[in-house]
């Protein structure tokens, strides 16, 4: 978002990885780009009788490893750029937890708080008519991402099924659960940022209830994060959204802060600390404050790029897990890893959404139900696992997670693509 070219950094990262692997040039030249992308307009019915022009994108970027999978955002600030950027770390996030997925991302320049529901309806299924002839369930498997959620993916994969002539639920993933969606795919990305919580737990013992946190971002992942978060004994100090947030000393309640946001329609005043939620507890802070705040663990799980060089000198916590899509910059990265600080990148920390979906995706195809405590027990599993990989690379090689993470998952692409 903003500055400067979010898909540019990623290039960049992707050429360095290449030149430490020996990739050849066809390889690399194949990688920094998408295979293909796409820009639509979306002509939307509003509810006044008027039409209304959206833009809509969709970018594979590959699929060596398996049908293209990734989101679809809706966002004002959604940009070709931004799109690109996704697919690469989809692809990234698909190999490094041993998907048999390839990368994609999608979305519409929208805020869809502004639209109706049966205008959000529209633009869903008119989405769906554009890029029909590229999508499906051996092809390209779109799901949730910001602003998306299962009532978005049900009309979706109904508008899919009716262009098809035939109920093809494992068109999309996160959808409800009548339409063979997965219980506990929405918990999926918080839960499985748990679990990367609790593997830094046993490296370097925490002790949950004398371990604070602040998370940027109380949408899906970043509440349900907090929620998992809580029952397992961590102190979470902070929350935001995007008009601010709250600052709890004692700890706060997510669940609480939750009920008390469906409530006010907001977090700012929400201090809830047990069952109660009174003002004598806390303060209001900027999201600003939040990301620079005196915590032990800093979980940004709202947009990219809010950690940049502009503020990376003034992070306090010693430990990031990244729950949004790139938070952090190249830039950042080099400064907190000078100042000790360890950070668990996003196409590792934020990938339980994806093998939720990789689930529900056979879960749909073999229209056998899964259970969630086998849900949770898979991607405690595949996460668990990619971790320990990371962590032992950058162990022995002496380099950072993120490096370590690019390597394994890059390589893995690369092989595939050579075959
Ligand atoms: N949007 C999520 C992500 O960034 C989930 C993608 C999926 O389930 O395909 O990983």
């Amino acid at each position: 978002m903003g500055q400067k070219s979010f898909f540019s950094d990623c290039q960049k990262q992707l050429r360095e990885i290449a030149s430490q692997l020996k990739l050849g040039p066809e390889i690399l030249q194949e990688l920094e780009e998408p295979h293909r992308i796409i820009k639509f307009q979306i002509p939307v019915l509003m509810d006044n009788g008027e039409k209304k022009i959206f833009f809509g994108f969709r970018s594979q970027h590959n699929n060596a490893l398996g049908p293209y999978k990734g989101g679809i955002r809706y966002h004002p600030n959604v940009s070709e750029d931004e799109i690109k950027a996704l697919s690469m770390l989809m692809t990234w996030k698909c190999s490094l937890v041993g998907l048999p997925f390839g990368g994609a991302k999608g979305g519409v320049i929208v805020n869809p708080k502004e639209l109706t529901q049966k205008e959000l309806e529209n633009l869903s299924r008119g989405y769906v008519k554009e890029v029909f002839p590229l999508i499906g369930p051996e092809k390209d498997i779109p799901a949730p991402d910001v602003n998306t959620d299962p009532q978005i993916m049900a009309w979706m994969v109904d508008e899919y099924s009716k262009l098809k002539g035939k109920e093809t639920p494992a068109a999309f993933t996160g959808k409800p659960l009548e339409m063979w969606g997965l219980e506990g795919r929405s918990e999926a990305t918080g839960y499985g940022g748990v679990v990367i919580l609790k593997k830094l737990q046993e490296i370097f013992g925490f002790k949950p209830e004398k371990t604070t946190l602040a998370i940027q971002g109380f949408g899906n992942v970043g509440s349900n994060f907090a929620r998992f978060a809580a029952l397992s004994g961590y102190k979470i100090v902070a929350v935001s959204e995007a008009e601010g947030g709250i600052y709890v000393e004692e700890g706060l309640n997510p669940e609480e802060v939750l009920r008390c946001r469906e409530r006010k329609g907001k977090i700012a005043g929400c201090y809830c600390v047990g069952s109660v939620c009174d003002s004598s507890y806390g303060r209001q802070i900027t999201n600003k404050e939040l990301l620079e705040m005196e915590v032990d663990i800093l979980v940004p799980a709202a947009v990219e790029n809010v950690i940049s060089k502009d503020n990376a000198q003034k992070i306090k916590a010693k430990y990031i897990i990244e729950m949004a899509n790139g938070p952090v910059t190249p830039e950042a990265q080099e400064i907190l890893e000078k100042r000790g600080i360890i950070s668990v990148p996003d196409f590792l920390a934020n990938a339980g959404g994806v093998v939720a979906s990789y689930f529900e995706w056979l879960q749909s195809k073999e229209k056998r139900r899964w259970k969630k405590e086998e849900t949770f027990k898979g991607l405690a599993k595949k996460l668990g696992q990619a971790f320990e990989k990371v962590w032992a690379l950058s162990q022995r090689e002496k380099i950072n997670l993120r490096k370590a993470a690019y390597l394994l998952a890059i390589e893995k692409v690369a092989k595939a693509i050579k075959k």
